[in-house]
C-alpha cells in the first residue's frame, strides 16, 4: 500500500518480519475502546507517535514485537494500551496473579510506567502496581494481595518476592521488557531469565530498547517467538 510506504518513509520506520500490518495513523482507527480514547483525549495527544503507530497493530494481533526507538518516542503507551486490550479480552477475573508484567531497569522508570498505567487504565478499570527495591516490601505485598492486572517491576525486587512465594506469574500472558539494553547493562540478565522461567511459554512478549547490540539480540532470540522488529530512525 503506497500510503503505508509513504508514512513509514516519512517517519523513518523500518519493519522486519512476516505479515506486518499497516501503521495506525490516528487514534480513532486504532481499534481502541472509548474508555481508552477518552484518556488519550484528556492527555491532549493529537496523533500516535511513529513507534505507537507501527507497533500497536502488531501487538494487537498478538505477535511478539522488538521495538527499537530512542528515549522520548512514546514507547510506554506503545506497549501499555495493547496490554490493556489483552487484559480485557482475557477477563482473568480470578486475579490469582497479574496478566501483564512489565520489567524495567530502575525504580524511577518503574514508577513513571506505573503512573502512565494508572492514568490511562483508570477508565478501563485496569489495576496496576509497582515493585522496586530500596523501599519496604510490606506495602508492595499488600497491593499484590489485593490482586492486580498489571505489575511493573525491577528484576531484583521481583525475584525477591518470587523467592518469598508472594507472587505467581502463572497468569502472565503479556510480558514486556522495557529498556532491555539498560537492564542488560545493569547486569539483570540472570534475574530476567529466572523470572521468565516462572511465566508459561504461551505468552506474548514485547521488547523495547534504545540500542540493538548483540547482547540484546541474543536475549531477544531466546525469549521472543518470530518477533516483528520495528526500528525508528537510525540506531546502533
Ligand atoms: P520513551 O519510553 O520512548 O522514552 P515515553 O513513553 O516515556 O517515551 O513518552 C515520552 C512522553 O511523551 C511522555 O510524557 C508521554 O506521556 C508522551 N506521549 C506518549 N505518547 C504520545 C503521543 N501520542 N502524543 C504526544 N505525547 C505522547
Ligand atoms: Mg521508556
Amino acid at each position: 500500500d503506497p500510503s503505508t510506504e509513504a508514512y513509514r518513509r516519512r517517519h523513518e520506520i523500518t519493519v522486519v518480519g512476516d505479515n506486518v500490518p499497516a501503521p495506525i495513523t490516528s487514534f480513532e482507527t486504532g481499534g481502541f475502546p472509548p474508555e481508552i480514547l477518552k484518556e488519550i483525549q484528556r492527555a491532549g495527544f493529537s496523533s500516535p507517535t511513529p513507534i505507537q503507530a507501527q507497533s500497536w497493530p502488531i501487538a494487537l494481533q498478538s505477535q511478539d514485537v522488538v521495538a527499537i526507538a530512542k528515549t522520548g518516542s512514546g514507547k510506554t503507551l506503545g506497549y501499555l494500551l495493547p496490554g490493556f486490550l489483552h487484559i480485557k479480552r482475557l477477563q482473568n477475573s480470578t486475579r490469582s496473579g497479574p496478566t501483564v508484567l512489565v520489567l524495567a531497569p530502575t525504580r524511577e522508570l518503574a514508577t513513571q510506567i506505573l503512573e502512565e498505567a494508572l492514568k490511562f487504565g483508570r477508565s478501563s478499570r485496569i489495576s496496576s502496581t509497582c515493585l522496586y527495591g530500596g523501599a519496604p516490601k510490606g506495602p508492595q505485598l499488600r497491593d499484590l494481595d489485593r490482586g492486580v492486572d498489571v505489575v511493573v517491576a525491577t528484576p531484583g525486587r521481583l525475584n525477591d518476592i518470587l523467592e518469598m512465594r508472594r507472587i505467581s506469574l502463572k497468569q502472565v500472558s503479556y510480558l514486556v521488557l522495557d529498556e532491555a539494553d539498560r537492564m542488560l547493562d545493569m547486569g539483570f540478565e540472570p534475574q530476567i531469565r529466572k523470572i521468565v522461567k516462572e511465566i508459561p511459554p504461551r505468552r506474548q512478549t514485547l521488547m523495547y530498547t534504545a540500542t540493538w547490540p548483540k547482547e540484546v539480540r541474543r536475549i531477544a532470540e531466546d525469549l521472543l517467538v518470530h518477533p516483528v522488529q520495528v526500528t525508528i530512525g537510525n540506531v546502533d
